[in-house]
């Protein structure tokens, strides 16, 4: 019997895409090693029993917890197995063993005086003149472990949005780097095999990014976009992150979302975690509310692979995300079915890091 291996059956498996009735889960050490009908589970590891269902553990694509000091092993409590940290200090990917999984970009990239520094302060950012120095701190990033790149590319401003909020040292606009910046970043990334990911409210930020090839919206934009916008992002096949509930009490986030719905963007599942006013684990309501957005076009299925298997692709780490044989052993557990009641997952209760019990499910559960 290899050291941890675990057979863990369950009233139904969500895979990252479908639902699995009545199947089981096998993990041996850091492994799913099989995911089969229950009957047909084998093997000589710890047998759990889950009313309910299982499914991948939690990606949340857009959080703060380095900057911010949440306590992670309670991200990972609460059903997030893996992070990725867009702005704040610079690691190397680390956890994913019994510990939250992080992936960081790193400091911000902006204009000198940019977003986030009239909030954050200048730790938060790298402040980049000019296209050369832009470039050296992409390759700094780079070499520090950076799984992606972020640039600030906002003016401020924004009615309701979570950085109108706090007592700014600047008054808006606050500046933006120049197009050729822009592009100097992306092209530096790409040339690292990173991703540019760009936080942007509006119509200035979301210009820059699709004329220099930003790939991806680090948030739904918070101030109502011109429907040209909205198609070119579509087109452009531009990746957006949602953080619809920290975004809730901002003018055009939910006009936006729909509208980029509707024109073909799938949105991925990311919530600021880290912002007081979400929690610290998996958000149900940002699930909610981006099944909302769909109008009806949305399955909860296709909201739950947002934040799993479409996530795990995203991040290049694919099969992460998903449970089939070969992924990493990150799993979580919930009673019911929280295809039909989101909130469930927050309540998750079993959850698995790299094949270590990190929420260890009463007997007989
Ligand atoms: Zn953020």
């Amino acid at each position: 019997m290899a050291e941890r291996e675990f057979v863990i059956t369950a009233d139904q498996v969500f895979d990252g895409h479908k639902v699995l009735p009545r199947h089981a889960v096998v993990t041996r050490d850091d492994r799913i090693v099989a995911v089969v009908p229950a009957e047909q589970a084998g093997g000589g590891g710890r047998r759990i029993d889950i009313r309910g269902t299982v499914l991948p553990g939690f990606i949340d694509l857009h959080a703060h917890v380095l900057l911010d000091r949440t306590p992670t092993q309670t991200v990972l409590r609460h059903g997030v197995t893996t992070v990725r940290d867009t702005g704040g200090p610079l690691v190397a990917p680390s956890g994913g063993d019994g510990r939250l999984r992080v992936l960081a970009a790193g400091p911000i990239l902006t204009a000198v005086g940019g977003y986030p520094v009239p909030v954050f302060g200048p730790d938060a950012a790298l402040q980049v003149l000019d296209a050369k120095t832009a470039r050296a701190a992409v390759r700094r990033s780079a070499e520090g472990g950076a799984a992606l790149i972020k640039i600030g590319l906002e003016p401020g401003g924004s009615t309701g949005a979570p950085w109108s909020a706090h007592a700014g040292t600047a008054v808006p606009p606050w500046p933006l780097p120049a197009a050729e910046v822009v592009s100097a970043v992306v092209a530096e990334a790409h040339a690292n095999g990173l991703g540019v990911a760009a936080h942007l409210s509006g119509a200035a930020g979301a210009e820059l990014a699709l004329d220099a090839g930003v790939d991806e919206w680090a948030h739904v934009p918070c101030d109502p976009l011109p429907d040209e916008l909205i198609k070119r992002a579509a087109a452009a096949g531009v990746r957006v992150v949602g953080t619809l509930d920290t975004l809730s009490r901002t003018t055009g986030v939910f006009t936006n979302a729909v509208r980029l719905v509707e024109a073909g963007v799938r949105l991925l599942y990311g919530t600021d975690l880290a912002h007081p006013d979400v929690p610290w684990g998996i958000d149900a309501f940002e699930l909610q509310l981006m099944q909302h957005v769909g109008r009806g076009t949305v399955s909860a299925a296709e909201v739950l692979s947002a934040a799993t298997a479409r996530a795990g692709e995203h991040l290049g780490l694919a099969p992460l995300g998903r449970l089939v044989a070969g992924a990493p052993a990150d799993l979580i557990a919930v009673e019911g079915d929280p295809l039909e009641r989101f909130k469930l997952l927050e309540y998750p209760v079993l959850v698995m890091s790299g094949g270590r019990l990190v929420v260890d499910p009463p007997a007989g559960g």
